[in-house]
């Protein structure tokens, strides 16, 4: 069986971004590396979004960037503007193109449908399929969206809509999302913070026409791409071994207050290509642990409190949106995650420490 001095196990965003990072900076000139995924044909099947805090490969496959936002409970919305960290958005069917494109050109870069094809014994194996343990305690966010292309002019395509929680929460966490990619196209996505086991939050099709139809009020529009998945709020399991790097979602790189997962991928590729002549002896590249603290505490509170959670949503962007960016992108000083801190309801976190 053949053998390759790196493998990536999953070719998804970690896995094809990894690929990338290593390929651009001439790391696999003199090297192997085989890239093991399943799937038959990359098609866009997601739309990654992020404030824009640090440069990134994928500039190009940007499909819309703003500089204004908003967020609104019932009664009330507030404006805010994002200049300094622009809101991108990303296709993913441009991003598998543009990598697939490059990589195809390097002769080292192989391509697997299964492990078992390969002899992994004596490579260095970047995993990127997450091994979840299902518990019914554990917190989820579970979403699905649609582009929809409306037959007159409608949205206001300068700004988005980060989570409109002027909607039904079904004792659970629960918002629409709208980013308009013109005045005819949106993304219009319902998403739910809540114990995934919850199968009465999955009529999907029924909120988004509902909100489309009575909410925003647009009356004649077609669905053209449909998007649905779960990002789990809790670290996978991730064993250590000598000779292997967990990388995306597995490798613990989602924010659990947020979702985010696409700019802490590019962060560790950054950091796995900077340590690649020495990666095995490297230790782990992890989210900041004032980060994680601080999102067990707010998931906790979200558990408990999920009333709760649309308010504190909101009062917490009344802070500078500069200062809640840098906190919700892993770059806040201390001076801000105290700002921020300062706009939570006392007692509720403090006795969500002891919960
Ligand atoms: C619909 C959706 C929208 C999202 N939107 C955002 C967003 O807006 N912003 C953000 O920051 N994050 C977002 N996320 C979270 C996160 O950025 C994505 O999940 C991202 O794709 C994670 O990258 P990954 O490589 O860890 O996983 P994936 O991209 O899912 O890649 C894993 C790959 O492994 C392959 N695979 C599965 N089983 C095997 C196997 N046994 N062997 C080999 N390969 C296998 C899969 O086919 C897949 O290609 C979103 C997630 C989803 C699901």
């Amino acid at each position: 069986m053949k053998e390759f001095d790196y493998v990536i196990i999953g070719g998804g965003c970690a896995g094809l971004s990894l690929a990338y990072e290593l390929d651009i900076h001439k790391k696999l000139s003199d090297k192997t590396l085989a890239i093991i995924e399943p799937r038959q044909e990359y098609k866009k099947d997601k739309t990654w979004s992020f404030w824009k805090v640090t440069p990134h490969n994928f500039d190009d496959c940007v499909k819309k960037s703003w500089e204004n936002f908003s967020i609104n409970v019932p009664g009330k919305t507030n404006y805010l503007e994002c200049k300094n960290y622009p809101y991108q958005s990303i296709d993913s069917g441009l991003f598998y193109k543009k990598i697939n494109n490059k990589l195809r050109e390097n002769k080292n870069i192989s391509y697997f449908k299964d492990i078992k094809e390969i002899n992994i014994k004596n490579s260095f194996v970047f995993n990127s399929v997450p091994e979840i343990k299902k518990n019914h305690l554990s917190l989820w966010q579970h979403f699905c969206g649609v582009e929809i292309e409306t037959h007159n002019n409608f949205f206001d395509e300068e700004i988005f809509n980060l989570m409109d929680f002027d909607c039904e929460q079904r004792e659970s966490v629960h918002f629409f999302y709208t980013l308009p990619y013109s005045k005819r196209k949106a993304l219009v996505e319902t998403t739910w913070l809540s114990k995934m086991n919850d199968n009465s939050q999955k009529d999907y099709d029924e909120q988004i026409k509902n909100y489309i139809e009575k909410h925003l009020k647009i009356k004649n529009y077609e669905i053209t791409y449909k998007e649905e998945g779960a990002i789990p709020l809790f670290y996978p399991l991730y064993e250590k071994k000598k000779n292997q790097i967990n990388i995306g979602t597995a490798g613990g790189m989602t924010r659990l207050s947020t979702g985010y997962t696409f700019l802490n991928i590019q962060h560790h590729c950054k950091f796995i290509r900077e340590n690649f002549e020495n990666i095995s002896n490297v230790s782990r590249f992890e989210i900041n642990k004032k980060y994680q603290f601080l999102d067990d505490i707010f998931l906790r509170v979200l558990n408990k409190h999920p009333e709760k959670m649309s308010d504190i949503f909101f009062n917490m962007f009344k802070t500078s949106p500069k200062t809640v960016i840098k906190f919700l992108s892993n770059k806040s000083n201390y001076l801000e995650d105290v700002s921020i801190i300062l706009r939570m309801p006392k007692w509720t976190f403090i006795k969500a420490l002891f919960y």
